[in-house]
């Protein structure tokens, strides 16, 4: 397939000269202090500095979020080639066979290594206690206080990275560009309200900002996931791929009123059943695996299943289980099933799917490097190839350990060639028309119009008329909101988002078929001819 082409309105999100702003140099700049950050944090070679910023405080991030757990053969009677051929059964025809293999392969070590910086995995009888999701032929995922992984995981990586010589963490900090010279990443523009604007010059760039589930009206995603790290890169010119693939999570707590809590997919794991509005358990229905069967085939019959019965959610229901193992294995999903007056051992638990897990991005190689010298990438950012069209329950972590890793690697090999120049090179941004003026944009108000827009028209099931509409009408507020400089993050958000939905619409247009996530109505069949990923290339826009 061509690669498609677009151009974003301007190349920078404020215009800048090198005269007005703060000057740092470091020897790697790391975006993002998720999963795939710090993990890049620790891979660094000793004696080199390096600068990790992230947009909120450090502990917010979707790896500390994170519940059912990480992947990996540790299982003797499991074996690599399991995990490998799940993975790729998971990707309807899309996932890179090398890439798959790879991350499989080096999977159980990143593990072992987690354990000995201190992360404590659940045990049964002194061995790490392994689950099974959906999707996977065998019990191969570990996990921590139940089901609260990513918090535990997240403790032992911040306080070994925060440790580490050389290493300075700035929080709510904001990267809105990354600096670029003579087609080369030399490190980002960066924001935070309590400093000058300032250029951080790096010698080599890392990527980890995570996912853009904020892209949607229903979605498990914090606050912070609203797709930065798609957008700065595409508008320094990093090629985007799979960018139409959202993975919906079929088991969102549906309060009205409430946060979106995830009900992770372990729950269904343990034995759950799914019901619907008139208690008919209906997964077996749809699929042989039943409530086991892949996300996408189970986002896809609760769907279906609520349309039928014209109910607005449907029930996960695990009052056929032991209560005292479900509360002691799901602590925190039973705590806050309370707050809402819930017992999750007793009462019918109302959910609905919501978006989750951002499969496009960035593409990288198996190193991490991306189309833009300089610039390396991992974690949800990413497109590396390990996915394919939908991705196996807790394929994520490991993926931003596995390249998190390699990228801090490759970086390094790649800063110590480069010798110390503290020069700043002479660029800048200055576009001409500066429309309109903040205060008549209502940020929030735009911002919720875009995301149910996208919930409506390029959500679950999408069509080529619903996506036309919802092009049109996306690039009518991009025209009038990118064409503003903002002084503040909730404004360079919404912009980027507004680039990242077009982006999303555009491949999803493109895709004439279903394949995994991508379900479209008016094209319900997967088409042979269409099993290659869709690449979008960055036309530089001015200034
Ligand atoms: C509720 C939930 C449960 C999940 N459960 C699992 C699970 O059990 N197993 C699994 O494998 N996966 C799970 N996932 C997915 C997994 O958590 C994520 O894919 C993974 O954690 C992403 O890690 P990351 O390092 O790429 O990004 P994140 O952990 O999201 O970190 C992103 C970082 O980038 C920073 N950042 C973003 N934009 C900017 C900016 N403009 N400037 C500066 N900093 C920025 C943020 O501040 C943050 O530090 C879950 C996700 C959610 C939301």
């Amino acid at each position: 397939m061509t690669p498609l082409e677009f151009t974003p309105r301007h190349r920078h999100l404020v215009r800048f000269s090198p005269k007005r702003v703060a000057h740092v140099f470091t020897d790697v700049l790391i975006i993002g202090g998720g999963i795939a950050g710090l993990r890049a944090v620790l891979a660094l070679e000793p004696g080199l500095s390096a600068v990790v910023v992230t947009k909120d405080l450090l502990k917010v991030s979707n790896s500390a979020q994170a519940q059912g757990g990480i992947a990996g053969v540790l299982d003797p009677l499991d074996d690599f080639s399991h995990h490998t051929a799940d993975t790729i059964a998971a990707g309807k025809g899309l996932c890179d066979p090398a890439v798959v293999e790879m991350v499989v392969k080096e999977a159980p070590q990143r593990i072992r290594e987690l354990i000995e910086i201190g992360t404590r995995f659940d045990e049964t009888d002194g061995q790490i206690d392994l689950t099974r999701e959906g999707g996977h032929s065998h019990r191969r995922i570990v996990h921590a206080h139940g089901d609260a992984t990513g918090r535990e995981v997240m403790r032992a990586l911040q306080e070994t990275a925060v440790e580490r010589d050389g290493v300075q963490v700035w929080q709510n900090t904001f990267t809105i560009d990354l600096l670029t010279v003579g087609g080369n990443c030399r490190g980002a523009i960066v924001h935070d309200p309590e400093r000058p604007t300032t250029c951080v010059w790096a010698k080599q760039t890392i990527l980890a900002t995570g996912g853009a589930g904020r892209l949607f009206r229903e979605t498990t995603n914090p606050e912070i996931a609203t797709a930065d790290g798609h957008a700065i890169a595409f508008r320094a010119g990093a090629e985007l791929r799979d960018m139409e693939f959202m993975q919906f999570h079929p088991t969102v707590l549906y309060i009205a009123g409430s946060s979106r809590h995830l009900i992770t997919e372990a729950v269904r794991g343990e034995g759950a059943w799914l019901r619907d509005g008139n208690g008919h358990r209906f997964m077996p229905d749809y699929d042989q695996a039943a409530e086991l069967a892949p996300r996408d085939v189970v986002s896809k019959a609760i769907t279906e299943q609520m349309s039928r019965t014209n109910h607005p959610c449907v029930y996960l229901d695990l009052s056929h289980l032991d209560p005292d193992f479900v509360r002691r294995r799901f602590p925190h999903i039973a705590k806050v099933c309370a707050d809402f007056g819930l017992d999750i051992a007793s009462d019918q638990v109302p959910v609905r799917p919501g978006a989750h897990y951002m499969i496009g991005g960035v593409t990288t190689d198996e190193q991490g490097r991306t189309s833009l010298p300089g610039l390396w990438a991992a974690g949800e950012v990413t497109s590396t190839g390990l996915h394919g069209a939908n991705r196996l329950a807790s394929n994520s972590l490991i993926e931003g350990l596995v390249f998190g890793a390699r990228a801090g690697e490759a970086a390094s090999r790649a800063a110590r060639e480069i010798p110390n120049d503290f020069a700043v090179p002479a660029i800048g941004s200055d576009w001409e028309s500066v429309e309109g003026d903040d205060e008549e944009l209502n940020i929030t108000d735009l911002r919720n119009a875009l995301s149910s827009l996208m919930w409506r028209q390029v959500g679950i099931e999408r069509t080529e008329e619903t996506m036309r509409d919802a092009a049109e009408q996306v690039e009518f507020w991009d025209r009038f909101v990118s064409n503003r400089e903002f002084a503040d993050v909730s404004g360079w958000e919404l912009q980027n988002l507004l680039l990242v939905a077009q982006l999303m619409i555009a491949a999803a247009r493109s895709r004439t078929e279903s394949r995994g996530v991508h379900f479209r109505k008016d094209f319900p069949e997967t088409d042979s001819e269409q099993a290659i990923p869709i690449e979008i290339a960055s036309i530089l826009g001015p200034g």
